[in-house]
């Protein structure tokens, strides 16, 4: 069984984001990413606390918006609106899920498509359906295209299961692996919590997304011998003998797959270290357009 190792991917691609940091810093550009959290959400706070020690980490200039449940929607989008006006801000994200009187949909739309570095507006969705280059795609499924290539797995003829279909992760993944080139050209099927008999359609899988969001829902039953399991799956579960009171799994059983599958990733230490590591391009990339407008 192989081991998608997320966090030494996401360390080797590093090295490659901060060679095109260091090109933009020449230009006398440093890229910079704004992430806004409304409210106060343990497990949202933890990542955002990340995404800007990875920021600074790779010397990125990072602005952290930690704003009051009580703000308004009004609040929020002038927020938005200078942040689409600083010329230092490159990349912004509202990190989900926000209180339950903002509308999201309604902030998305407000941020600049050029700085929606989580590829969340409208427009980039169509672009991503549209294979225009020119867009910006969720983080999450450019982060399990990527680690798959790493891997040298290879999705070209290959039946993908995805099992949940949000607009975060389900979607764009089915999408991207629906691409026509490297990365792409897979038979897809989008399984959801209406599918009946899941377990059939995801045995036929060369390759299984779990993206359900239910802690290991899936298990030995739903693979055959030889399957990749890609994990994106985050879950808190309680646990008293650890430090912080609660452990991470994924939406796979793992010790039940690992001895069945071709390869697997781990929960914590697969996806989600690709997903911060894909959002560090994403935003290096809008400076990088950013520069190419400017000259
Ligand atoms: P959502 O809750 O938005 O979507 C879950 C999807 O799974 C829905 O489409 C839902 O179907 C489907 N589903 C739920 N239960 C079942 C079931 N029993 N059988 C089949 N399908 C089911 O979650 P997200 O897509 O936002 O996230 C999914 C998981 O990924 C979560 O654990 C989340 O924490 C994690 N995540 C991890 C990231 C990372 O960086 N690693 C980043 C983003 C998310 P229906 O549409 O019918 O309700």
């Amino acid at each position: 069984m192989i081991l998608l190792d997320g966090k030494k991917t996401a360390a080797l691609l590093e090295v490659e984001t901060k060679n095109r940091i260091a090109l933009l810093k020449q230009q006398g550009m440093t890229p910079g990413l704004a992430v806004i959290l409304v409210g106060e959400h343990p497990a949202s706070q933890a990542y955002v606390r990340s995404k800007d020690q990875t920021c600074s980490r790779l010397g990125m200039h990072s602005r952290k918006l930690e704003l009051p449940t009580a703000t308004t929607q009004q609040e929020l989008l002038r927020i938005i609106e200078q942040l689409n006006k600083d010329p230092n801000i490159h990349g912004i994200l509202l990190q989900s899920p926000p209180p339950k009187h903002i509308q999201e949909k309604e902030v998305t739309l407000a941020i600049d498509p050029r700085k929606d570095v989580d590829g969340f507006h409208p427009l980039n969705v169509a672009k991503l359906v549209m294979e225009d280059s020119s867009g910006f795609i969720p983080c999450t499924p450019l982060g399990c295209r990527y680690l798959l290539h790493a891997y040298g797995i290879s999705t070209r003829g290959a039946h993908v299961v995805v099992v949940g279909r949000s607009l975060i992760v389900g979607k764009p993944m089915a999408l991207l692996l629906l691409q026509k080139g490297l990365g792409g050209d897979a038979t897809v099927t989008i399984a959801h919590s209406q599918t009946p008999d899941l377990a059939s359609i995801t045995r036929r899988a060369d390759i299984l997304i779990a993206a359900l969001g239910r802690p290991h829902a899936l298990g030995a039953e739903h693979i055959s011998p030889g399957t990749t399991v890609i994990d994106v799956g985050i879950n808190r579960l309680v646990d008293r003998s650890t430090p912080s009171g609660y452990r991470l799994v994924g939406d796979v059983d793992f010790s039940a797959l690992a001895s069945k599958c071709h390869a697997i990733t781990p929960v914590p230490g697969g996806v989600g270290p690709m997903t911060i590591a894909m959002l560090m391009q994403n935003t290096v990339m809008a400076a990088e357009r950013f520069a190419s407008r400017r000259n």
